[in-house]
């Protein structure tokens, strides 16, 4: 490329802040073609002429915020989601990379998929898309992916999320073709037997609303058994949403014992206990679902002890239809707290789809971790990018020089309002409607273009 063609930015004066290269403080950053040219301490790096220069002061410069765990519905439903609306979604939340699950019509488990799934991504111009190939044929928990096949067409995680595998022969040979193609396994851990199509925490809330509960034994059996696997494995296994604190507690003994686990946890599975269900109703289900005071108060814990390793949306968008809005309108306000459902209601809402939208509210869920001084913001950079970074095997999570110029500009301290009608995703089913929140991304960047400015926001 000719030094002409090549576009330069500076991003001057903002508290650069990138774990990876041990930097937190105030620097300037020069971006030329697209790559990390030069990181320098603020006010050395004067702009050259026709350059485009991000005035930061007050701001976070760090590197593109990256999501472990997003479903795009495309192909599928276009109805909820679509390739182009997720990532614009996600380019709105901070986000330069999102790890889209297989679970869409066609399910991802074909080349021919995941070749779709990138070649969407590429017109969409705004954050990238990084595919999660299944781990079973049709998420049908029978027949293993072509594994190498699928990591050679571009797939970079392996998942049936949504789904748990049972069959514990199968998921052993898979955890070891995929760790020997140096790839993780993303696991949702749910053992069905003791679920039971739970709607609700298992508990008072399922019981005052008169449906199914969902113990959290079902969560922590299934781990318990996923982790002894990858002991014997040694294979990279990762636990997607853990929210009970008997989970955490389960992983803190497997890594001492030499497994080679991470997890993530979800802003609303630290943002909101299972009382929310009775303002939201079936837009605060979800699986796992929202859980107990003590189980907030452990994910809490396990953030601030190093036991989390990242945040995930699992922005799951759902449209009102499917979310069974309509059948059990009356019944939830987020006014008051509801009380027993009758019979067709109950049964309406334990039918309603799971999942809440998240790419445009995790990173501002996030930023309250750190204005309540449980983590700094080093620390949540780690969880929003590096370590996702890290699962994904992408070179990506930090500003050294040389790097795609995948940025995220953050004014962590704005204040603002969920508004689920300005939403760049297809959806609104989300329990924070009307959240006041603190800070937010100003600017995405991804190879050194600009994917988002809220400056260029109609307001
Ligand atoms: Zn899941």
């Amino acid at each position: 490329m000719s030094r002409i063609a090549m576009t330069t930015t500076l991003i001057r004066g903002g508290r650069v802040i990138d774990p990876a290269s041990r930097i937190d403080g105030i620097f300037d950053l020069l971006v030329t073609g697209g790559e990390i040219e030069a990181v320098e301490p603020g006010g050395t790096i004067a702009p050259a002429d026709g350059a485009a220069v991000i005035d930061a002061p007050g701001c976070w410069v760090v590197p593109g915020l990256i999501d472990p765990h997003v479903h795009l519905r495309d192909p599928g439903f276009p109805e909820k989601e679509t390739i182009a609306s997720g990532l614009r979604a996600a380019a709105a939340g901070g986000f330069t990379a999102v790890a889209a699950m297989a679970n869409t019509n066609p399910v991802n488990d074909s080349p021919a998929t995941t070749a779709y799934m990138i070649e969407r991504a590429r017109l969409a111009h705004a954050a990238r898309l990084v595919p999660v190939s299944a781990v079973t044929r049709g998420l049908a928990g029978a027949e293993c992916v072509d594994y190498a096949a699928m990591a050679r067409a571009g797939a970079r995680l392996f998942s049936d999320d949504g789904m748990p595998v049972d069959d514990e022969v199968l998921l052993g040979r898979a955890m070891d073709e995929i760790g020997r193609l140096n790839f993780a396994i993303s696991l949702h851990e749910e053992d069905r037997g003791l679920s039971c199509h739970g709607a609700v925490n298992a508990g008072d809330i399922a019981r005052r609303l008169g449906v199914p509960g969902y113990s959290d034994a079902a969560e922590a059996n299934r781990i318990r058994r996923d982790l002894a696997l990858a002991i014997g494995s040694g294979a990279p296994i990762h636990i997607a949403h853990v929210s009970t604190r008997e989970s955490l507690d389960l992983i803190r003994a497997a890594r001492r014992r030499g497994a080679r686990v991470t997890c993530e946890v979800t802003p609303h599975h630290f943002g909101l206990d299972e009382r929310a269900v009775l303002r939201w109703g079936p837009n605060a289900k979800m699986n796992p679902p929202l859980r107990s005071r003590d189980d907030v108060a452990a994910i809490h814990e396990g953030v601030a002890d190093g036991t989390i390793d990242m945040i995930a949306s699992d922005h799951a968008p759902h449209d009102p239809a499917s979310k069974h809005l309509d059948q059990v309108a009356g019944y939830f306000d987020p006014g008051h707290d509801a009380d027993e459902l009758p019979p067709d209601a109950a049964r309406e809402f334990s039918a309603a789809a799971n999942g809440i939208v998240g790419l445009e509210t995790s990173l501002g869920l996030a930023l309250e971790l750190v204005h309540r001084s449980l983590i700094g913001a080093a620390r949540l950079v780690e969880m929003m990018s590096l370590a996702p970074a890290a699962l994904l095997r992408l070179e990506a999570g930090t500003l050294a020089p040389g790097g795609a110029a995948d940025i995220t500009v953050i004014d962590p301290n704005m204040a603002w309002t969920v508004e689920p009608a300005r939403f760049r995703s297809k959806s609104r089913n989300t329990p924070f409607a009307g959240k006041a929140l603190r800070g937010k991304a100003l600017m995405t960047l991804v190879a050194g273009a600009v994917v988002f400015d809220a400056r260029k926001v109609e307001q």
